[in-house]
């Protein structure tokens, strides 16, 4: 197959540096062309409608998502994140992915009208990894359908849950069910009637010497007898209504044993293979919210009504300056996304482990300073509900936390990097001695330091 589409000024690959324009195929490039004219055209201009519609009731999935995804799955918009190695992908790389993933960022809701948010990236990943066919009958396919949602549910109030050995919450195992007790943070609400299942993590075997084989990944379907939710957490001030963020109470809750994924005491297993590419979708997706900030930066830089002492906000050197530090970082956060996603579709997820941290870390932090500049050149205005910047910021801010700190990424990157000190320590000895060497053949008397050098 070969595509017509030109990408040589096209607004839709604008952004995308070479070295990923070569390695595109002609099915990614029909489906960059596709994402973009449908967020330029179905989303954007719809945020207000949106809005509007959720304004009746805050837990009901708005008319439009539905009619849009309707539209979406009919063009073949559906499930784009999932990688090529999986029989049910629709045939894109994480690279190609995540040239896509940029361009839902723009608005909050796009990932969802194409089936591509979080947490289903994430879920449907692991259901498509480790289910039965069985298994994947039940769960896999109602969600990669888009008929239902789900929650991943793994953070407790009473441990570190950065710590994920920590995790309590108890799974007794009969020989017919699971019986569970204990408490949950986070994972979407199901006030929402469409959030039907929750991918669990709890303890299943306390007093197994082996902290990695203690914990059992399971299916609770919402709405099981004992299983409350307390309430919705809000983020920063905001509800993000109508999936939120809910807190649960887990009282003799009981689901049948072929509910387990994998195995008892695989737990880890599965969070290892979790480690992939749903870990960045939120940086993907944050690229594409950062150059909406920008865009609306550049809109208020040449706004007729906005002259602060006669001059376009543009005119200020002030504000020149904020734009090159805008427009580079976001160039350079994108490299680093794109280079994780490469890496993931040349090495594997594991050999990926770095360059995903890296992201991680480092983008969010530079992209909420890019959003917070976005604000200051929009002045007042840009801190209001007029603008998606207040939205987007807190978005950047809880990337940060939300599926696992980036302090703890940093730390196990810190961690990797101390183990090679040693090696270049070797290597500055070595330095050393040659140096000597040097100084013995050209007559030279080896200056005193101390060390090494
Ligand atoms: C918006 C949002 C959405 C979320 N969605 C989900 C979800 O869907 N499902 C779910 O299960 N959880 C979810 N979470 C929870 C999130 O994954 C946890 O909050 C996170 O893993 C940290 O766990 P904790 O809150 O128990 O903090 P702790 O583990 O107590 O960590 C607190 C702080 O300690 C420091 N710290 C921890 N480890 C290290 C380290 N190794 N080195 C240095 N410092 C460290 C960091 O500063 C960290 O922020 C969400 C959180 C937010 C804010």
């Amino acid at each position: 197959m070969t595509s017509n589409i030109q990408i040589d000024g096209n607004p839709a690959f604008a952004r995308i540096p070479p070295w990923v324009k070569a390695k595109l195929r002609p099915n990614a490039i029909e489906k960059i062309q596709q994402v973009h004219d449908w967020v330029e055209t179905e989303c954007i201009p719809a945020e207000r409608i949106y809005k509007k519609q959720l304004e009746g009731n805050r837990w009901r999935t708005p008319a439009i998502i539905h009619e849009l995804r309707k539209k979406a799955k009919a063009q073949g918009l559906f499930n784009l994140f999932l990688p090529n190695h999986f029989e049910e992908s629709p045939g894109l790389t994480n690279l190609e992915y995540s040239c896509c993933a940029e361009i839902m960022g723009r608005v909050y809701w796009a990932a969802q009208t194409m089936n591509c948010h979080a947490p289903e990236t994430g879920n449907i990943e692991l259901l498509a990894k480790y289910c039965t066919p069985e298994q994947k009958k039940r769960w896999l396919h109602p969600l990669m359908n888009g008929d239902m949602s789900s929650a991943y549910s793994m953070t407790e109030p009473d441990v570190a849950s950065s710590d994920a050995t920590q995790i309590g919450i108890e799974m007794e195992i009969t020989d017919k069910e699971v019986i569970i007790n204990g408490r949950k943070l986070y994972g979407n609400c199901q006030y929402n009637e469409e959030m039907q299942l929750f991918i669990l993590m709890g303890c299943s075997d306390p007093n197994n010497p082996n902290a990695w084989n203690r914990h059992t990944t399971l299916v609770v379907p919402a709405k099981t007898a004992g299983l409350k939710q307390v309430r919705n957490l809000t983020i920063m001030g905001y509800d993000w209504a109508p999936e939120g963020h809910g807190e649960y109470v887990y009282e003799n809750v009981r689901v049948p044993i072929e509910n387990i994924i994998l195995g008892p005491g695989r737990a880890f297993e599965i969070a290892q293979g979790r480690l992939g590419p749903g870990r960045i979708h939120h940086c993907m997706r944050l690229i594409g919210q950062a150059e909406r900030a920008y865009e609306l930066a550049l809109v208020r830089c040449v706004e007729p009504r906005k002259k602060p002492r006669g001059k376009f906000i543009g005119e200020f050197d002030s504000n020149i300056e904020r734009i090159a530090d805008m427009r580079m970082t976001i160039d350079a956060m994108r490299q680093v996304v794109l280079n994780a996603a490469d890496t993931m579709d040349l090495q594997g997820n594991k050999a990926g482990r770095y360059a995903i941290a890296q992201s991680k870390i480092m983008v969010p932090n530079a992209l909420l300073k890019v959003i917070d500049e976005a604000m200051q050149i929009y002045g007042g205005q840009g801190l209001t509900q007029h603008t998606p910047l207040p939205e987007l910021w807190t978005y950047a801010r809880f990337v940060r936390v939300a599926d696992g700190p980036d302090s703890a990424h940093r730390h196990q990157v810190g961690r990797d990097q101390m183990k090679t000190a040693r090696e270049f320590r070797a290597r500055a000895e070595q330095y050393t001695e040659r140096y000597k060497e040097l100084c013995k053949k050209w007559g030279l008397e080896p200056e005193e330091f101390w060390g090494i050098v």
